[in-house]
């Protein structure tokens, strides 16, 4: 029930209705007979310092934020999470105090994506990672991994400058950038740097729904089966990629693991406990499975 004691948070971006979000968290208030509410908030871009502001007149605990103002809302941040500022994006706001609240900015991508490698039992210390793709998500994966002591990261992506773009920005923000290397994505740079690689990260939209014929590893190559392959594309749970790897053998990952495991942390940093990543990751399928019946 709804009455004056419920605890409000929600996620501001533009566009929001198709996320996850608001039913993997409500799901975990339930779960946890929390008197708390989760709720879609679309924010187009030139009302994002307002938006923040009311979240904190109206006494919201926090908020999760996506594309497009991962970076607008720095502006109206009282602070910044050490990950936040390395990274350049805020995922998760923290809102604090009764009479004069500040708004903490956390980034949670990138431990989230860290705890879903370490739950398929795969350790970044020492590991050769190779990511496809140069975006947000890209950028997340990176830094998990350079901070996680990956030997070698390898970015592949169509436009190379926007990779070279990350390169530039963590050799400013992070001690151990040497290990970061740029390449322009093609077939033969894809294959040959999979062949040195122990992990491949899809980090592109490729194979994502409605277009889940697509992936990034071409038909005609092998998978090399020693890869562990996370792909950070939720929808559907099981790609394109994900079937290519596990019919070669490999072990794989989904990137509803990450989503997850970002939402959990968001969830403790707001509700201060332990988030039910059971009942969260079951909403979250649940959800999907449910969308793909609506449409067909
Ligand atoms: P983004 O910032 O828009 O970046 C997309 C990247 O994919 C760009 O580098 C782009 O290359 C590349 N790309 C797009 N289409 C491509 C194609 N057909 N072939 C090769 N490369 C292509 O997106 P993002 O935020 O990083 O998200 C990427 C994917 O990861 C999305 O599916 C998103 O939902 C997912 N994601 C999931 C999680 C999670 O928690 N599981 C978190 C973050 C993101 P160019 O620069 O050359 O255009």
């Amino acid at each position: 029930m709804i009455d004056g004691r419920t605890q409000l948070v929600g996620l501001i971006g533009w566009p929001v209705e198709h996320s996850l979000s608001p039913a993997m968290h409500n799901a975990a208030f339930a779960a946890l007979k929390m008197n708390w509410r989760y709720l879609p908030l679309p924010v187009p871009s030139q009302r994002v310092d307002a938006a923040l502001t009311g979240l904190a007149a109206l006494g919201f605990r926090g908020a999760n934020v996506t594309i497009p103002h991962k970076r607008a809302v720095f502006s109206a941040l009282s602070s910044l999470s050490p990950q936040a500022r390395a990274l350049g994006a805020v995922n998760t706001l923290v809102i604090e105090g009764d009479k004069d609240p500040t708004i903490r900015g956390e980034n949670t991508d990138a431990s989230g994506f860290t705890a879903a490698l370490a739950t398929a039992g795969f350790t970044s210390a020492g590991c050769r990672a190779l990511i496809v793709g140069a975006g947000g998500g890209a950028r997340a994966v990176a830094y998990a991994l350079i901070e996680g002591k990956a030997r070698e990261v390898v970015i592949l992506n169509r436009h190379v400058n926007k990779v070279q773009e990350i390169v530039d920005w963590f050799s400013v923000q992070l001690r151990n950038h040497a290990r970061l290397r740029a390449e322009t994505l093609s077939l033969s740079t894809l294959v040959a740097a999979a062949a040195d690689a122990d992990l491949l990260v899809n980090a592109t939209p490729v194979g994502m729904w409605p277009e889940v014929e697509l992936s990034i590893w071409p038909s005609e190559v092998p998978l090399p089966p020693h890869l562990t392959v996370f792909d950070l594309v939720y929808n559907p749970y099981e790609t394109r990629l994900l079937q290519q790897a596990q019919r070669a053998g490999a072990c794989v990952v989904s990137g509803l693991e990450m989503l997850v495991e970002q939402g959990a942390r968001a969830f403790s940093l707001w509700a201060n406990r332990q988030a039910p990543i059971y009942v969260m990751r079951q909403a979250c399928r649940q959800h999907l499975v449910d969308k793909v019946r609506s449409k067909g």
